[in-house]
């Protein structure tokens, strides 16, 4: 059996031809292309508006630097996630502030964060950053509620739930980075998301306020939008007819480069196209994984099947993990584990942060498992993934690796 990866891209032949199409074309990034598939993301996801980036984390960044956060302010957010999460809020000089996770759900407590912020002082949190881990979405409108109560704003790390959603109180579907409940949403397309521009990311809102400040914050701060202008006409060149010259731009806040080019929107664009196709590939993958692990004595937990689950992960949790992760691997099938908790990782230790503080998050750390989940996994290798890791704990095959 040739190598089985955790997750895995998949490119078509339109995918190639979307992106030759540009290297053709006049224009490899700025010509239009990048407006295009921001329009199509706010179809797919039905948000108002969409604001693509180079990456994910740039995505975070940009988030961030449009809610405004001052230094020693504090967010709260998760420890299991990729690191990106926490880190935009340290670029800003913000303190990060790990809640822990549900042991089921495996995403961030809503009743811990709410104990958090009962207990601080006004103005003392900013933000809440929750992330839809593994593609489950998390409720954002009872999150909603709280952050309202302390007057906070939200970022949903939505990476993991490309076509996810939650159902609401009164039923209603509500789509991850739909705009409805988090001021701002974001996505990254990395090879091992959802769909994949190469590299590169995307906000959402439904507040045009918001919308505006970070097409200008993408962009070095600069806008072309003569209604905003601040220096006058006469001062920007049009001494002969005192109307602001076509040339003209004025940077007007502290911004960065962090935009996409047309060559990666093309990409990104052809692959929104399948996002439905390839997450029901996902679905019927979980459902699979599901029925073959559910009553298995070995798995301690695993995230069950639900149909608003974006399954960017499929997870398990087992005994004898690392042993399990070391078989697999002489199988050929390379698992991965996701995460190792936030808060423990050096950097935080130095801020304080230490063994014990996220009880649910590090006891989840020590069982949990990826198993190979993308869209073109063949049932035939979905298959032997199964039979083997049956066969690990049939056959007790642990037992070598616990000898000295
Ligand atoms: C991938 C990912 C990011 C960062 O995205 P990049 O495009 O790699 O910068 C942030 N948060 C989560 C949860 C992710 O999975």
């Amino acid at each position: 059996m040739k190598t089985i990866p955790y997750g895995k891209h998949h490119i078509t032949k339109r995918d190639i031809q979307a992106v030759t199409e540009v290297l053709r074309s006049d224009f490899l990034t700025q010509g239009g292309g990048v407006e295009k598939f921001e329009n199509s993301f706010s179809d797919y996801v039905g948000s108002k508006y969409s604001v693509a980036v180079s990456n994910g984390t740039s995505a975070l960044q940009l988030a961030i630097c449009a809610l405004n956060i001052k230094q020693g302010q504090k967010v709260i957010t998760t420890p299991i996630t990729f690191v990106a999460t926490a880190n935009c809020i340290r670029h800003y000089g913000g303190e990060v502030v790990f809640s822990d996770i549900q042991s089921d759900t495996y995403l961030m407590d809503l009743d811990s964060v709410e104990e958090l912020l009962r207990s601080a002082k006004l103005g003392e949190y900013v933000g809440i950053i929750p992330v839809n881990f593994s593609g489950k979405v998390i409720n954002l409108a009872q999150l909603r509620k709280i952050a309202d109560q302390y007057n906070l704003w939200i970022i949903e790390d939505a990476c993991h739930s490309l076509g996810g959603f939650f159902i609401d109180d009164k039923g209603q579907k509500q789509p991850s980075g739909n705009g409805q409940f988090a001021d701002i949403s974001i996505f990254s397309f990395h090879p091992i998301k959802h769909i994949t521009s190469g590299e590169g990311g995307m906000l959402t809102t439904n507040s045009q306020h918001l919308y505006k400040k970070l097409i200008q914050l993408r962009t070095h701060g600069i806008t072309k939008d003569m209604a905003c202008f601040r220096n006058n006409a006469i001062l920007a060149g049009g001494i002969e007819d005192n109307k602001y010259p076509s040339w003209y731009m004025e940077m007007q806040v502290l911004g960065f480069n962090y935009r996409m080019t047309d060559i990666q929107a093309a990409l990104g664009e052809s692959q929104l196209k399948k996002a439905d196709e390839k997450l029901e590939n996902r679905k019927k993958i979980a459902k699979r994984y599901f029925e073959a692990f559910k009553n298995q004595p070995f798995v301690i937990s695993q995230s069950g099947y639900f149909n608003d689950h974006a399954y960017h992960l499929y997870i398990i949790e087992v005994e004898h993990r690392k042993a399990l992760y070391d078989f697999l691997r002489t199988k050929n099938i390379y698992t991965q584990i996701h995460y190792f908790p936030c808060h423990l990782m050096p950097y935080y230790q130095e801020l304080g942060w230490k063994e014990n503080d996220m009880p649910n998050a590090e006891n989840y750390y020590r069982h949990c498992i990826s198993v190979p989940m993308f869209p073109t996994l063949t049932i035939k290798e979905q298959k032997y993934v199964i039979k083997n890791i049956v066969e690990f704990y049939d056959k007790k095959l642990y037992i070598d690796s616990l000898k000295p």
